[in-house]
């Protein structure tokens, strides 16, 4: 089996990094830079985002693995201590399609004033805000105006993207198996001019929202952590994605589990 490593900025990543290789030679697992079967991401939820990204052409033939070194991360499975035991659980299962977990991405086809749309499919979220100021920003589903908006902008997220942005934004926590986008508003202005509907809405697979900026705003589209800067978007078309992202669950761990150790376990409960 062919793998990839790739480490946040750290020493400790950088040296379980090194360990990785070491370990996955004596055990027969082939280094790939190009084309893996499997990545590991070593670091946090920020590096899984770019290992995702480096590797988004190749998502039908490649599976993710995270070790954290830092506090539990949402993508990462696996403890630094745990480098050996992983690496043995890849050469025994390698890529066992009975292991393989896959979720649903968030699609989003931008489309500006002048040339082709571009497409990305985002792990957790795309966002789109006004640099200075409110956006303001006609919201249409399934191609019918549902709301105009006023206020800071949206976040459109993934079913396991929704512990992350989302989650700071009010949004509700999805299982990551539900084929789904959740819309969430940052600080909408209510009055009688701009009404929105101020919950989170969640769209099912066959559904599609589309944001519609006023002309000539000033704006960043986000998608995970890329950051882009644009004055001529005309529309954001969001869907769920045909894609998947994949990861290899070499031992269960309840996505359940892992929000109370995300989020409400205290250092030393049960
Ligand atoms: P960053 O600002 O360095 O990190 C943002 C934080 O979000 C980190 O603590 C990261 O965990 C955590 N995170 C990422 N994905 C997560 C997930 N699916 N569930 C729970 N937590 C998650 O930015 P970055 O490393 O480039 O990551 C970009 C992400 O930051 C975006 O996709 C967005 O979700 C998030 N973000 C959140 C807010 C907010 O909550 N107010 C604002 C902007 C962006 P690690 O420390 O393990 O990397």
């Amino acid at each position: 089996m062919r793998y990839e490593v790739l480490s946040r900025d750290d020493a400790l990543s950088g040296e379980l990094a090194e360990r990785f290789h070491r370990l996955a030679g004596k055990r027969g697992l082939v280094r790939s830079e190009t084309e893996p079967d499997v990545v590991v991401s070593i670091g946090g939820d920020g590096t899984m985002l770019q290992a995702f990204h480096k590797f988004r052409p190749a998502l039908d033939r490649v599976a993710f693995v995270g070790i954290h070194t830092g506090r539990l991360g949402f993508f990462a499975d696996w403890q630094a201590d745990e480098l050996e035991r992983l690496v043995a659980f890849m050469a025994e299962h390698r890529r066992d399609e009975s292991r393989i977990v896959r979720y649903p991405l968030v699609r989003v086809d931008i489309h500006r004033a002048a040339g082709e749309p571009v497409r990305y499919d985002a792990l957790n979220e795309v966002t789109i805000r006004r640099r200075e100021g409110t956006l303001v920003a006609e919201v249409h589903l399934n191609g019918l105006l549902f709301e105009t908006f006023r206020g800071d902008g949206f976040c459109v997220s993934s079913p396991i993207g929704s512990t992350a942005y989302n989650k700071s934004l009010g949004g509700a926590i999805i299982h990551p198996t539900l084929e789904s986008i959740q819309i969430t508003e940052m600080a909408s202005i209510n009055n009688r001019v701009y009404r929105t509907i101020g919950s989170p809405i969640i769209l099912p697979k066959h559904h599609a929202c589309d944001i519609l900026p006023r002309p000539g705003q000033p704006l960043t589209v986000t998608v995970d952590h890329l950051h882009f800067e644009w004055d001529d978007v005309v529309r954001l078309h969001c869907r769920v994605s045909d894609k998947t992202v994949s990861f290899m669950r070499y031992r269960p761990f309840p996505f359940w589990q892992r929000v109370r150790e995300g989020f409400i376990r205290n250092e030393g409960d049960e």
